[in-house]
């Protein structure tokens, strides 16, 4: 996959966030910031220097991210976190600004994303996917519907960390662009049975949605036997078991290509 790598980019605005649901129980970046002995709680969401670089420009004026790729948004916290409220108008202002980047999030505050839009927000950017997460049945039920109501021009389904087996047909149709699938990664990771993996794909297939399997996560149930998988062949574990359907424009990785010992904070 990492010639993939070259269309893409990251930009986290923000750094922490608050557990919210079940699939929070071993955040990544809890994990990574522990990882790398940082001394300000995980919880504290804060600015990065990093905040602007959607329109940070080289010495030669270019822009610092080339037209055309896709921005990976907030991988290191929430876009919907309440936190980052007072910071978030910025951000759409950027997004508008580089309509010709897409921007993708995750969220697991989809209830939240009227009361974070915007005022010209209409039916939409033209130029943002927005991907709603559902770990587990509960999740599924909650943030589903809501998701499905809302005026969002490009919609993703993020089923991951699957935690358990979802049935998730009632909010498939052809508004939902991709469901990206995957298990936890790290070492309390739960374990994700390749059967829900499967009955997800199913379940996609019958509503003609793109489907993908984009990671396997470290404890991996097949035909009843769990295996240990080693983080640096998750994703491409997955990648082999070559079940992905129709896939979309997007690959949905845990965690993108983020260099946590360069994260640095504006106070
Ligand atoms: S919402 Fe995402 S970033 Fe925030 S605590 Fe949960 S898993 Fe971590």
């Amino acid at each position: 996959m990492s010639e993939h790598w070259e269309i893409y980019a990251d930009w986290n605005p923000w750094h922490g966030c608050t557990k919210i649901s079940p699939g929070c129980k071993y955040c990544y970046v809890y994990r990574q910031d522990e990882m790398y002995g940082s001394e300000i709680a995980s919880s504290l969401c804060r600015k990065t220097a990093n905040f602007n670089l959607p329109i940070k420009r080289k010495r030669d004026k270019s822009w610092k991210i080339e037209s055309g790729k896709m921005v990976f948004t907030c991988f290191t916290s929430d876009f919907l976190l309440e936190d980052a409220d007072p910071w978030r108008p910025e951000c759409w202002e950027m997004m508008r600004l580089r309509s010709d980047l897409w921007f993708f999030f995750f969220t697991k505050r989809i209830d939240r994303f009227m009361q974070c839009v915007p005022d010209d927000w209409g039916d939409g950017y033209e130029n943002v996917i927005v991907g709603c997460t559902a770990e587990n049945q509960a999740m599924a039920d909650y943030r589903l519907p809501i998701f499905r109501s809302l005026p969002i021009r490009h919609k993703a389904i993020i089923a991951s960390p699957l935690l358990t087996a979802m049935d998730i047909t009632p909010w498939l149709d052809e508004t939902i662009e991709e469901v990206s699938v995957g298990g936890e990664s790290g070492v309390d990771a739960r374990p994700c049975d390749y059967d829900w993996v499967l009955s997800l794909r199913e379940q996609c297939i019958a509503k003609d949605v793109p489907f993908r399997f984009h990671q396997t996560g470290a404890h991996f149930i097949k035909d009843g036997r769990m295996y240990r998988v080693r983080r640096c062949h998750q994703l491409s574990q997955a990648h082999k078991a070559n079940i992905d359907y129709k896939i979309g424009r997007y690959l949905v990785p845990e965690t993108v290509k983020l260099e946590w010992k360069e994260i640095d904070y504006h106070d």
